[in-house]
């Protein structure tokens, strides 16, 4: 028997956890998928199997659940799947959570402490045959294509550096290669980040250690085709805050930011750090070479989100926010300048990944006008940017109606940069119930071109990918 889950914000509306797995072939279509549409898209984000035992629980330590779309000839089948990690099927057998959040052992059953507790509930990527969960602080854990079938943690045959793999890993749309980084790689809240390079065989082909300025939480980075940045910055981990009852992670605005600058072709030791102002990037859209220079577009905040301040106070949520913003990095002159790219409060910025690493000209993100007190920190648009012309195109079904991150998919494999569709689910809550949209990437303010029902709500998660057939 299960207990009922607490009244905590963060498991409650549609960051509930959804308690079943399910298959709906063949999903009731409005409007005509496109038959070109062939391939899967699928989305992964935190679902908590049991009640946490942490009174502070965080959205971000849910068990990981995918949510699959499976298209073919015009139609749709959809499934879910718990990813089943070594915690999963622990707290599975048990009947009840086992590990304290985040691993956390002082609230963690003494039975388990020490024990695998990955979650692998935040990015899925496909990679050389495998489809992979990512979660940043373990491994990533490998599923079955289709099904979804959990097969195992996956570390290359052991030839990482490291055991821990970022959620955002970079593919190399001309080299076929996979990077990626850990932090924390020295243990827990350690100085210590690795750099990983997969051949597009899906062997390692460079694993490197090396030292940042802090410990830092480094969600993501930037990959150009001749340069990787590594972005620390100031939401600090610190063991001794941990085992003092303080926040393992906070948002510490009085130490600066620092971009960490290599050239690819460079050994780790040739890292330039380049001082910025203190901020906080969870997602960068895309970054490339321009002239010597680095032109990265980020969502930027002026103060970490999510996280409290050292001391444990909340921090001030006007700051919390991001905006799409243009860093210009010159590694020569150790500057970085910025420029605003849009006014919208924008998250999960995407883009046609064909251009990864390279100039581009369209990106898309969820997005709201402004944040209004207790709003949940939901998006409820689809924004399309067009950084030639600088024409914005938004789509929103009403404000009542919570947008995931946008995936783009080409209409097909030579198809021109952002001719094809961006698909997201979208929350009615009062069905209680989502919906995954197809819209034409270049019109998103037209109709959409097909409104896929799913038969039950698909809770808030984070990242997904498509995986072509
Ligand atoms: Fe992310």
């Amino acid at each position: 028997m299960s207990a009922p889950f607490p009244n905590h914000p963060q498991l409650q509306g549609n960051y509930a956890p959804l308690r079943m797995e399910a298959d709906a072939p063949d999903l009731i279509v409005r409007g005509e998928l496109p038959p070109e549409l062939n391939g899967a898209l699928y989305r992964i984000g935190p679902n908590p199997q049991y009640p946490p035992r942490d009174r502070n629980h965080h959205w971000f330590a849910g068990d990981g659940m995918v949510h699959g779309f499976l298209f073919r000839e015009g139609r749709v089948d959809y499934l879910n799947r718990w990813v089943r990690t070594p915690k999963f099927e622990t707290e599975r057998a048990a009947g009840k959570a086992m590990f304290g959040t985040f691993g956390n052992p002082m609230t963690t059953d003494q039975s388990v402490v020490g024990q695998d507790s990955g979650l692998a509930n935040t990015n899925i990527v496909f990679h050389a045959g495998r489809l992979m969960a990512l979660e940043e602080a373990h491994p990533p854990f490998e599923l079955e294509t289709g099904t979804l079938a959990s097969k195992g943690y996956w570390t290359f045959g052991d030839r990482m550096a490291g055991n821990r793999m970022t959620a955002h890993p970079k593919m190399d749309p001309e080299t076929g290669e996979m990077l990626f980084f850990g932090y924390s790689t020295g243990g827990y809240f350690t100085d210590r980040m690795t750099f990983n390079v997969v051949g597009p065989d899906g062997a390692i082909s460079r694993a490197d250690e090396f030292k940042v300025p802090y410990s830092a939480m480094v969600h993501d980075f930037l990959v150009t085709r001749d340069h990787v940045v590594f972005p620390i910055l100031p939401l600090t981990g610190s063991l001794e805050r941990a085992m003092s009852g303080q926040p393992p992670f906070a948002w510490e605005p009085d130490q600066p930011g620092w971009l960490g600058v290599l050239r690819r072709d460079a050994p780790v030791d040739d890292i330039k750090w380049i001082e910025i102002p203190p901020c906080y990037v969870f997602h960068p859209m895309n970054a490339y070479d321009a002239g010597g220079k680095i032109v990265a577009d980020v969502a930027t905040y002026e103060a970490a989100p999510l996280f409290p301040l050292a001391d444990g106070t909340p921090g001030d949520p006007e700051k919390a926010t991001a905006h799409m913003a243009r860093w210009e990095i010159d590694p020569a002159a150790g500057t970085v300048s910025e420029t605003a790219l849009d006014d919208r409060v924008a998250e999960f910025p995407r883009f046609d990944e064909r251009r990864a690493g390279l100039d581009y000209r369209h990106g898309w993100f969820g997005g709201v006008e402004r944040r209004n007190r207790g709003d949940r920190g939901n998006w409820t648009e689809i924004v399309h940017l067009d950084l030639e012309t600088g024409r914005r195109a938004i789509w929103s079904d009403g404000e009542a109606h919570h947008v995931s991150e946008p995936v783009f998919v080409p209409r097909m494999e030579d198809a021109a940069e952002g001719d094809g569709w961006v698909l997201f689910t979208v929350f009615r809550a009062e069905e209680n119930r989502s919906d995954l949209v197809v819209l034409d990437a270049m019109n998103v303010d037209q109709e959409p071109v097909a409104v896929c029902e799913v038969p039950h709500r698909i809770p808030h998660g984070f990242h997904g990918n498509w995986v072509a057939a």
